[in-house]
């Protein structure tokens, strides 16, 4: 047996260890909200894949995705510190629906995605 193998197992573990250990994020933005925040699954209406995890701050409809916002996947949140031109569309990976649009909040100069009107579920993760 190689230690490959174990250092494999170690990484699984780290990684659930660090999902059980989801911390919300608080500044500016989430005290402009009321100080109120809780952690969503997003799911893409369109064939019930999970997209990404998601902490929403405050009270209202879900109609943007700020990325600073978005936990996993890494695919999405490697893509938080690029410029916004740069930020791909979010688009499910199972059926390629396009769910949002990446561009700047205007009103914070915050770079986010805009959802498309019915395009994802959100369901709340009890903690
Ligand atoms: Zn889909």
């Amino acid at each position: 047996m190689s230690s490959c193998v174990f250092c494999f197992c170690a990484i699984i573990a780290d990684k659930q260890y660090t999902m059980k250990n989801l911390k919300l994020k608080s500044d500016k933005y989430r005290k402009s909200r009321g100080g109120y925040s809780r952690f969503l699954d997003i799911y893409c209406d369109h064939c019930g894949q999970k997209v990404l995890l998601y902490q929403k701050d405050g009270p209202g409809e879900l109609k943007r995705l700020y990325l600073d916002r978005i936990s996993s996947p890494e695919k999405v949140t490697r893509s938080q510190h690029l410029p916004i031109k740069r930020v791909p569309d979010l688009v499910c990976s199972k059926c390629h629906s396009l769910l949002g649009v990446s561009y700047i909040y205007p009103k914070e100069k915050r770079p986010a995605f805009r959802l498309f009107a019915g395009a994802v579920k959100k369901k709340l993760i009890k903690g």
